[in-house]
């Protein structure tokens, strides 16, 4: 970056107007996962904020009917600024622990989870118009994220293909980190139908559905022996009717994590495998998948960008680095369809899904700041992609 590029940027962060007053404004409105009225008041917001710097605001919705908000500007193929609103905490919490600033931390439901990533996405957006002829961009925001986007991940897909890459604007990581690759999450229930007998009575008329799932979930636990990238575990169980009745129900819940596409497809292969060996005779065996994400594997397609952020950082005096985690988030969906993905965008601060949650005020401003110094340079390289 040249240096008047820098000092412009430095000077705009300077002379940012109060950006808590924006954060404030969005957490103060609660929105549950999957809660409309909350999605739809926050959406309102970041609408009115986008429309009125020149974004074309289109409302789609996810096929669980929640809202998706898609805002365009320019010409050519977009960069994605990707967010959510929703949030982990339930109604009411914006009332029992309002926003609240202390010097460079803020506080309240979500302010880092990610509506402080939010207001990162708009200053962003106000940096790369300061820079002149900003690229095309295309933001989503979308309201199911912390329940794994089971509604929006086709909107998410679709309208992302096309796009040279999507920054993901979820929390930086505790020490400041951006995110090349995030774990992915295969979730599924076992389920066992047995017969029902009495257990004194008649015995041996009962097929018993608790004794045929222990031992799959024997077999599903150690998955992870032949597997050193993944970890299963079973974490819900449930069956039977009485102490003295034969089961003819049982079903565990499982969460595994994984580290690699191929990891991900083997598991899911070997937990089919294991539903159909045979078990206590006369029971039947079912798996029923769950919301899962793929995992985003660091890839060789993300080295420009991640040259160019690490670069706009070390000119900017705000060193960037890049780890991967362990969470998921849409930046899974996103890679797993081949998209170039920048994630963990967002803001710096710690706690996230805790009530101890918060957010460094000043690292808006900083993310921001790198993420269009390095959006811009991107553009500039190569105009027409
Ligand atoms: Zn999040």
């Amino acid at each position: 970056m040249s240096p008047s590029t820098v000092a412009r940027l430095r000077d705009a962060m300077r002379q940012a107007d109060d950006i808590t007053h924006l954060l404030a404004e969005l957490v103060a409105i609660d929105t549950p996962t999957g809660d409309r009225g909350g999605l739809d008041a926050a959406l309102e917001v970041v609408g009115r904020e986008l429309a009125g710097r020149g974004f074309a605001i289109q409302h789609d919705s996810g096929d669980d009917g929640l809202p998706v908000l898609i805002a365009d500007r320019g010409v050519g193929q977009p960069f994605g600024l990707v967010g959510h609103l929703d949030t982990v905490f339930g109604p009411g919490e914006a009332a029992r622990r309002p926003f609240a600033v202390e010097g460079d931390r803020a506080t309240g439901p979500g302010v880092a989870d990610m509506k402080g990533g939010i207001v990162t996405i708009l200053r962003c957006i106000d940096f790369l118009d300061l820079l002149g002829s900003p690229p095309a961009l295309r933001i989503i925001i979308n309201g199911d994220e912390e329940r794994g986007s089971a509604g929006s991940r086709r909107v998410l897909v679709e309208r992302l293909r096309s796009a040279r890459a999507a920054l993901v604007f979820e929390p930086g990581r505790p020490g400041g980190e951006f995110v090349s690759s995030r774990r992915g999450t295969v979730r599924f229930r076992i389920r066992v139908a047995g017969i029902a007998a009495h257990s004194g009575v008649a015995p041996r008329d009962g097929a018993n559905a608790v004794h045929d799932l222990a031992g799959r979930i024997v077999r599903v636990a150690a998955l992870a022996e032949d597997l050193p990238g993944c970890d299963v575990n079973v974490n819900l169980i449930a069956g039977g009717v009485g102490i003295n009745t034969v089961p003819d129900h049982a079903e565990a819940e499982v969460d595994v994590r994984t580290s690699s596409l191929a990891d991900d497809d083997r598991i899911r292969r070997s937990v089919e495998q294991i539903a159909e060996e045979p078990g206590v005779p006369r029971t039947t065996c079912s798996i029923e998948w769950l919301a899962s994400r793929r995992p985003l594997e660091r890839h060789p397609r993300q080295d420009a960008l991640i040259a160019l952020f690490t670069e706009a950082g070390a000119d900017l005096g705000f060193p960037v680095s890049f780890i991967g985690t362990g969470g998921g988030s849409d930046g899974n969906l996103l890679g797993a369809e081949g998209i170039t993905v920048i994630d963990g965008c967002g803001p710096v601060g710690d706690g996230y899904h805790r009530v101890d949650e918060f957010v460094r005020v000043s690292t808006i401003l900083e993310r921001a700041a790198i993420c269009a110094a390095a959006l811009q340079r991107a553009a500039e390289r190569s105009p027409h992609a």
